[in-house]
């Protein structure tokens, strides 16, 4: 599950690490002490090249600014919060991160000098300046360790230390909130010596659900009361089954004719025509979705609840290319339904996944 970046920064600011001032907003603000930060609160990368992260000098540009953000989608994201935090004087960008590292099982810290850009080109382009540092996980992590992996790389002492203590609180953090990604990108350091984290991303482990309380985080909150399993993907057509295999498959069908799913949404068994039509709406809340391909074997669920959701939903996105599979359980009953709405409706899962491929390249 990702935090939001003022969650994260929240939970920063309690392990004692600095953050800078600000707070987060769905609304016009009344002024501002100095220069400020406005940053889209989506959980995509990037948001600085996408625009989702400016600058405001007085509260007349802030506002007008932030009224931008949020009626704006970054990456596809709907802007529904921004963080507006002060301006600060940067003198140097650093990278910090804390990953598992699953081939050698042990936790990995990541550090480089050639903070705020994209990592995976400082990866791929230089990589001798990133410093890594694999921890014992069934050992204690010490202060020192973290002084000893910044050595040698040319940083000044004052800031070896400060930094440290950084990754050593982050360590802490990530090992006591089961966190399986902690980034600190940029790690700035200020004009006047402040080491502060101007971005946070904080991943954690739903296995961990059961011993931890995520309930205070937004995701959590969201996916609690979802009627169905959704997972999000980079693609741009929906993917709507019932059960967690034939959802899979449908997926597979859609890539092998040239598709890219943009979920993984698993209705289950017996979803009432309100648990459907919310299917279809959590799907095309999204702004880059371009058609939904849905797959249902109806045996305790109903192809006549299922169409009226999916009819329900279309009325009022006429534009939305979709195309429907569905057999089973009240099969006759669902398919005039869909007929009479004209929805497309195929017999075989293959025939379904090519017609909808064929509508989106008209
Ligand atoms: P991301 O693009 O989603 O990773 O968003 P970031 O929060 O990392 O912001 C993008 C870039 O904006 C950073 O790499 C910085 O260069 C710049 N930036 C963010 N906050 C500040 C700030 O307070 N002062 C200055 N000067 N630059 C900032
Ligand atoms: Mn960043």
């Amino acid at each position: 599950m990702k935090l939001h970046e003022y969650e994260a920064k929240e939970i920063f600011k309690e392990y004692g690490i600095d953050v800078p001032k600000g707070f987060v907003t769905s609304n016009k603000i009344e002024k501002i002490e100095g220069p400020v930060v406005i940053k889209a609160q989506v959980l995509v990368g990037g948001r600085g090249k996408a625009g989702g992260v400016v600058f405001a000098h007085t509260v007349e540009e802030a506002n007008r600014k932030i009224e931008k953000l949020l009626n704006s989608s970054i990456k596809g994201e709907k802007v529904e919060k921004v963080l507006v935090e002060e301006k600060l004087p940067v003198k140097k960008e650093y990278y910090l991160a804390i990953v598992v590292d699953r081939v050698e099982k042990k936790p990995l810290i990541l550090f480089s000098t050639e903070g705020g850009v994209d990592i995976e080109e400082v990866a791929r382009r230089n990589p001798e300046k990133i410093v890594k540092y694999y921890v014992d996980p069934l050992r204690e992590f010490l202060p020192y360790m973290a002084r000893v992996m910044l050595k040698d790389h040319g940083l000044p002492s004052q800031e070896i230390v400060k930094i440290a203590d950084v990754i050593y609180k982050m360590y802490k953090l990530f090992r006591e909130m089961d966190a399986t990604l902690v980034e600190i990108n940029p790690l700035v350091v200020t004009e006047d010596g402040r080491v502060v984290a101007a971005d946070g991303v904080i991943h954690l482990d739903e296995d961990a659900y059961f011993r931890q309380d995520y309930t205070r985080f937004e995701e959590y909150r969201k996916r609690e009361n979802l009627p169905f399993a959704y997972v999000e993907l980079d693609g741009d057509i929906g993917v709507i089954g019932n059960g967690a295999g034939l959802t899979l498959a449908s997926m597979d069908i859609i890539k092998e004719y040239g598709g890219n799913p943009a979920c993984f949404l698993d209705i289950g068994g017996g979803a009432s025509e309100d648990v459907v039509k919310k299917a279809l709406e959590k799907v095309l809340e999204r702004e880059n979705i371009r058609g939904v391909f849905i797959n249902i074997m109806a045996g305790i669920t109903r192809c006549d609840e299922v169409a009226r959701g999916i009819v329900e939903v279309l009325k009022n996105h006429p534009d939305v290319k979709v195309s429907v599979r569905m057999m089973g359980t009240r099969e006759e009953e669902g398919r005039k339904i869909l007929r009479e709405n004209g929805i497309p409706l195929e017999d075989s899962i293959e025939k379904a996944a090519k017609k909808l491929i064929e509508m989106l390249e008209e």
